[in-house]
């Protein structure tokens, strides 16, 4: 019943009345019956209306731990999901590259938002290219992430407008918290010695990290996981290892380790050792009822493993003393 009470304004009214005393509850002001429904994509959008939207929504994230959002495909039941929504967010930039088609489809009859793409445009990095196309993996630098909640707040307070203030209210406040995590960041990684700042991963995920906190950043594959690693990108990131002694590397969690193995064993065939940093949460969170599961947690634990890794100074446990130790 809440649920079909948010499909038309005609129906709220029925619905709500005949809801009335069970599990929702409905504004006086607007018909509009509480908790609706707000469908995310990626986890670290899915955290930023959970914030926002509070007890306002009720919000089911599709893409889950550890899955590439770049490849995810969605299936029937996302399908539905999505049709049942009263609102859809998504990263957009074309991250979720393979659901474009779905969400397009949905969000002519329903309203969908794009939080990356309501950033400002001249703080969006380029990829190379790909002209019109900027880089997608906007959560990765804090104050940036810090205006995406800005656009989720102005898209909530359209959407239900008796409950503007509430929403820019917490928006703020989280917004917040974002800015305190940049600020760690900064001091962290300015521990990293300067020649030593040489951020290499999987794949192009950390331009919008490295720019925060002045780390040069190398991906053996490019913007999306989509297109495999040559040996000519081994090599040349091999190259790079041997030259600026490079110490570490890193894997990600939603990406296969394939080819950071193979960097390790093409820098050892030149008799240069060099480490696993740490497995980094680049395009998915950790688990769900973690702190990793959580944007900040995530971002305090790649802030954290890097600077550790490239020879900076840490706290033991991050930020808030809340990451595993290991
Ligand atoms: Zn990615």
């Amino acid at each position: 019943m809440c649920r079909k009470a948010a499909t038309g304004v005609m129906l709220l009214y029925l619905a709500g009345l005949a809801a009335s005393g069970g599990g929702c509850w409905r504004s006086a002001a607007e018909g509009k019956s509480y908790p609706y429904k707000a469908v995310t994509t990626v986890a670290m959008v899915t955290d930023i209306v959970k914030n926002v939207a509070g007890d306002k929504a009720q919000v089911t994230g599709i893409i889950g731990e550890g899955v590439d959002p770049h490849l995810y495909k969605p299936t029937r039941d996302d399908m539905v999901t999505l049709m049942n929504a009263d609102i859809i967010f998504y990263n957009g930039l074309m991250l979720e590259g393979k659901m474009a088609d779905t969400l397009a489809k949905v969000s002519r009859d329903k309203p969908a938002f794009a939080v990356a793409e309501a950033l400002d445009k001249e703080y969006l990095l380029a990829r190379e290219g790909a002209a019109g196309h900027p880089d997608p993996h906007v959560w990765m630098d804090p104050s940036a992430w810090a205006q995406a909640v800005q656009a989720v707040a102005k898209a909530l307070r359209d959407f239900d407008p008796p409950n503007a203030a509430y929403y820019q209210a917490n928006a703020d406040a989280y917004a917040n918290r974002l800015m305190a995590l940049h600020e760690y960041g900064k001091k962290v990684l300015a521990t990293v010695p300067e020649t030593r700042r040489v951020l290499i991963t999987s794949h192009d995920a950390f331009n919008y990290f490295g720019r925060a906190y002045g780390l040069t950043v190398l991906g053996v594959q490019g913007i999306s996981t989509e297109s495999e690693a040559g040996l000519q990108d081994i090599n040349r990131l091999v190259d790079i290892i041997v030259d600026r002694d490079v110490r570490a590397v890193f894997v990600e969690t939603s990406v296969s380790p394939k080819n950071i193995q193979a960097l390790i064993d093409g820098a050892k065939a030149r008799g240069k050792e060099v480490a696993i940093g740490g497995s980094l949460f680049s395009d998915a969170m950790g688990a769900p009822g973690t702190y990793e599961g959580t944007y900040i947690g995530m971002l305090d634990h790649n802030i954290s493993t890097v600077a550790r890794a490239l020879g900076g100074e840490v706290p033991a446990q991050g930020m808030q003393g809340r990451l595993r130790v290991r």
